[in-house]
């Protein structure tokens, strides 16, 4: 692989394809979370500045592609680099993780956004979020039947009706288990991330029979190739090589 690519990250999945890239590489992370010290490749962190600002350092950088592989719920990253990539004309590939498809035996709820969510566990007592960081920013709201469990990156010291679970994936089926019956939850929210990480809570809420507030995914752009997997990607990389980055 002798072009320089600029991969898109903040997950999993983008650190396993940052751990094969060389040293020419750039891994851009938001900011938000910890970052790798011990990559092969050049990490950057922080904004680019919107979609202007990214095609900008697409051309400062030289960089001849572009690997969104940034998290489903991750929309506006997306677009712009959608976009600056047009601009810049650099090709625009990205890693798509396919869905979660309910099973026969599941109770999905299907919401847009945190007020469909308020309502969706409204007949509730016990929560479950598994959705990242949102609700710790509606602590002061929980009402007064309710108790919140919040699973999520950030460190937190709870709140009177709501404790905060600072943990990374993956999480084991047993693992889940453990946790669901410890907190008696009776619902429990979710973004469709995909992938197999964090899937054990949904086969545990089948188990339980419990309602999983589902948040739908975002729309996110076209890109001019689209991996389904990480390996996938990976072997499109490794091909840039034979191929001299004609894309
Ligand atoms: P977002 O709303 O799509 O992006 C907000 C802004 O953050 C972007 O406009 C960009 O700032 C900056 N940004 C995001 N990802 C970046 C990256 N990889 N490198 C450089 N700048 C980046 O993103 P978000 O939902 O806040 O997520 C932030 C990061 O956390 C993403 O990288 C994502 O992969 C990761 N993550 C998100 C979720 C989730 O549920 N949303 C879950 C797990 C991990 P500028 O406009 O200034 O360039």
């Amino acid at each position: 692989m002798s072009a320089r690519v600029l991969l898109l990250g903040g997950t999993g999945d983008a650190l396993r394809i940052a751990r094969a890239l060389g040293p020419a590489h750039v891994y851009s992370l938001a900011g938000l979370g910890r970052v790798p010290a011990d990559l092969p490749c050049a990490v950057r962190v922080g904004g680019f500045g919107g979609a202007d600002g990214l095609a900008r350092y697409l051309a400062d950088e030289q960089i001849a592609l572009v690997l969104d592989a940034t998290h489903p719920y991750a929309a506006q990253i997306s677009a712009n680099a959608a976009r600056a990539c047009a601009q810049a004309r650099v090709p625009y590939w990205a890693l798509r993780r396919a869905p979660w498809q309910p099973q026969p035996d599941d109770d999905w709820r299907m919401v847009d956004d945190w007020t469909g969510v308020t309502q969706a566990i409204a007949p509730y007592a016990r929560v479950l979020f598994t959705s990242g960081r949102e609700p710790l920013a509606h602590l002061d709201e929980v009402p007064a039947h309710q108790h919140w469990t919040v699973r999520c990156l950030d460190a937190h010291p709870g709140h009177a009706r709501a404790q905060v679970i600072d943990a990374r994936g993956p999480f084991t089926h047993e693992g889940e288990r453990t946790l669901f019956a410890a907190g008696r939850f009776d619902v429990i929210v979710s973004k469709n991330s995909g992938g197999a990480a964090t899937e054990a809570k949904l086969a545990v809420a089948r188990e339980r029979g419990l309602p999983v507030v589902m948040m739908r995914r975002p729309t996110l752009p076209p890109a001019q190739r689209e991996f389904a997997s990480v390996q996938d990607a990976l072997d499109a990389l490794a091909n840039l090589n034979q191929r001299n980055i004609d894309v």
